[in-house]
């Protein structure tokens, strides 16, 4: 039997809810399983941790991370601290220290969700956003001088490298080609961003003639907000850079029903360290401590770390029990218009996914 290691990190806020919540999800599922298990260790990274030693995660922590076969990861963010700190100090740590350039983000909408767009069909909005997670905009370079004094000054550097550049769009391609629609919209801004979006829609070009079956097509980021809403149907794999990524999912998960239910994964396509799986989702101050947090995008999440491992058939069983459960309007979470808590919608999964099982459950 293969056991796979999986390093928690709840982090902060809803993260500590729904992170625990995906770890009786796996628990479950292994149970009813008989070729794989796991062995979890917990990390206590985040803003308790921050308060009693001034850093979101130990210096070394990468270290303990690099054994690991996958990581579940929750949000950085708590009401007391700058969110660039905890950002920097514990998720960006994560993806660019070990190297999680392909941030991948499934975007569909699931049964018995009731989407905002009036016109569009389930089947009209199936997505894929794909971002760039280790350069760009987020490449930390900058600085501030003057501090306080009328004469301050602050500079954000957005950095891109031809190899950093070409690894995404060609993970993109890749993704794309393996889709039905082999479809890729390739998101710029070139004609405001003179040099780093030119080369970026250069390299576009180069990595295409490598996929001679890809369909393609450039969008400005400005117009593909709009596309995304009145045309939906017209994307299928999508490729941007760090910082319109991160907008464009959101508004993705938004026209898909609900940030609750995103997932993500932080991915290092060469498998020379373990890549990351995480709702899309952050803290969520208003709702956290209520059990209120839809745990749908941890348990997707869930679903992509399986599928990562190669786990493909109980990925799917998780996926199934996930739909069979928000198919059902009673338990919806409120931020998808219902009443169940984060507790209720576990119980669902985890007894939807017991219910599937090929062979009885063993007691845990
Ligand atoms: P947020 O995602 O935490 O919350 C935005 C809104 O969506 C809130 O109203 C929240 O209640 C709701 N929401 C989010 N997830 C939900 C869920 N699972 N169930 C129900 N409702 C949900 O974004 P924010 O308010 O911009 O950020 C709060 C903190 O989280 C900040 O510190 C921010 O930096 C951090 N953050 C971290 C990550 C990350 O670690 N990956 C991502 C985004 C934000
Ligand atoms: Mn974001």
């Amino acid at each position: 039997m293969k056991t796979y290691r999986i390093a928690m990190i709840p982090g902060d806020g809803i993260g500590k809810e729904v992170i625990p919540a995906g770890q009786k999800v796996l628990e479950t599922l292994a149970r009813s399983e008989s070729s794989f298990q796991f062995e979890f260790e917990n990390f206590d990274w985040g803003g308790d941790y921050f308060r009693r030693h001034g850093s979101m995660m130990p210096a070394n922590g990468l270290d303990a991370l690099c054994g690991k076969d996958a990581i579940l990861f929750g949000s950085a963010g708590d009401p007391e601290i700058p969110d660039h700190i905890t950002l920097w100090g514990l998720r960006l740590k994560i993806c660019q220290g070990l190297d999680q350039y392909a941030n991948v983000r499934p975007t569909r909408i699931l049964p018995g969700i009731d989407g905002p767009l009036k016109r569009c069909r389930p089947e009209d909005l199936n997505w894929v956003i794909v971002r760039e997670n280790t350069e760009g905009e987020y490449s930390g370079v900058g600085g501030r001088m003057h501090q306080g004094h009328p004469i301050e000054v602050a500079t954000d550097l957005s950095l891109m490298t031809r190899a950093g550049v070409e690894r995404i769009l060609r993970f993109a391609f890749r993704l794309a080609q393996s889709r039905p629609r082999k479809l890729l919209t390739v998101i710029t801004k070139s004609n405001a961003q003179r040099h780093a979006m030119v080369m970026w829609d250069e390299i576009a070009a180069q990595v295409a003639k490598e996929f001679p079956d890809v369909t393609w097509d450039k969008e400005l980021v400005d117009a593909a907000t709009a596309r995304m809403v009145n045309r939906p149907a017209s994307l299928d794999t999508i490729v941007a850079t760090n910082l319109h990524a991160d907008i464009l999912s959101d508004l993705a998960a938004a026209l898909a029903g609900s940030l609750g239910i995103a997932p993500t994964a932080n991915i290092n396509p060469e498998r020379i360290y373990p890549s990351m799986f995480e709702p899309i989702h952050g803290s969520a101050f208003d709702i956290m401590g209520k059990g209120l947090a839809n745990p749908v995008g941890t348990f997707w999440s869930v679903v992509l770390l399986l599928d990562h491992l190669g786990e493909t058939g109980a990925a799917q069983r998780v996926m199934k029990a996930i739909e069979h459960v928000t198919a059902n309007p009673l338990l919806h979470t409120r931020d998808l218009g219902g009443n169940a808590t984060t507790v209720q919608v576990t119980e669902a999964v985890c007894s939807e996914i017991a219910a599937t099982a090929k062979s009885p459950l063993t007691t845990a």
